[in-house]
């Protein structure tokens, strides 16, 4: 009765034991498993880690121990339905060990199967949950400085170009101000949905604060990076917002860095841009300022 999955194989790697809780899974009963070939129901065991892990527990009596996220799993069973995971097969952690006999021989494996494909799936959304921003859905300040990070170090070794688009709304105090906060989130959604279909899928869109917003676009260059912001700056501009009944405009201003001989570090490629943007704000705002 117990809840994880319990099998016994022999020397010859037969099946000698099936729990109830391996028949639930594989559907098949254990008079039908017992005495066939583990493999016979389970090819995919037939590879040198499992057969050299059992062989170690026959001869020196040792454990070994499958992890999930080393293996996802040992027995491809259909995930328990009653929750929504997105893997295709249960998740499992297994143990492996010998079973002895009263003289300490070891005739028999044991396998014991733990479905941690909840866990997981919880883990996995957690995790998801905190790289991205709640009101646009797009990545969070924090998943954009992981990734700035391992751009950068892509960079280093391999030298192609990486460069930044940071973009703030224009009078955005204004809009809550004039038509409330409520339509001020519209249009941070409005605006981060244009862009996030104007992007490459292999380039990170972050929301860097309240209404500013980064874009870091790997294999790109400085003029690429800046049509990219002009082009951006003219889709913003042109797109209709439309609010209960009201039409509002809305700008922005964009500063376009990128990494080169003095511009080296994260620090300062966003420093770059960040410069850039408040430049264009100086500049009389709905522009884009390059800083090279
Ligand atoms: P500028 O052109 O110089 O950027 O002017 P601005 O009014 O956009 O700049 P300021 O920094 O004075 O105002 C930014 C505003 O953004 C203030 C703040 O209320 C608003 N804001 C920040 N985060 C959010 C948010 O999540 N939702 C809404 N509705 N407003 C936000
Ligand atoms: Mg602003
Ligand atoms: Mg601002």
């Amino acid at each position: 009765m117990v809840d994880i999955g319990l099998v016994v194989l022999d020397k010859d790697l037969r099946i000698r034991h099936w729990n109830r809780w391996m028949q639930l899974h594989s559907d098949t009963d254990a008079d039908k498993m017992i005495g066939s070939l583990v493999f016979e129901s389970f090819p995919n065991l037939k590879q040198p880690r499992f057969i050299n892990n059992c062989k170690a527990v026959l001869t020196f009596g040792s454990f070994s121990f499958f992890s999930q996220k080393l293996h996802h799993y040992l027995f491809p069973f259909k995930p328990v339905s009653s929750f929504d995971s997105q893997f295709d097969f249960m998740q499992q952690n297994c143990t492996m060990g010998p079973l002895r006999n009263e003289d300490g021989s070891i005739e028999y494996i044991f396998i014991a199967i733990h479905d941690v494909t909840e866990t997981v799936n919880y883990e996995q959304k957690l995790m998801e949950m905190n790289l991205r921003d709640t009101l646009t859905e797009i990545h969070n300040r924090r998943s954009l400085e992981i990734s700035l990070k391992e751009e950068i170090e892509r960079h280093k070794r391999y030298g192609h170009p990486l460069s930044m688009i940071m973009f703030d709304i224009d009078y955005f105090k204004r809009v809550n101000d004039t038509y409330g906060h409520q339509c001020g989130d519209f249009i941070l959604k409005q605006i981060a949905e244009t862009i996030e279909n104007n992007l490459r899928s292999h380039d990170i869109f972050a929301r860097y604060g309240g209404e500013e917003f980064c874009c870091l676009l790997p294999e790109t260059s400085i003029e690429q990076a800046a049509n990219l912001a002009e082009r951006f700056r003219q889709k913003i501009s042109q797109k209709p917002y439309r609010y209960q009944d009201t039409n509002i405009d809305v700008t922005i201003s964009l500063g376009v860095s990128t990494l080169n001989e003095e511009t080296i570090t994260a620090e300062m490629l966003l420093k770059k841009a960040d410069t850039g943007l408040y430049a264009a704000k100086d500049a009389g705002r709905d522009r884009v300022v390059v800083e090279k």
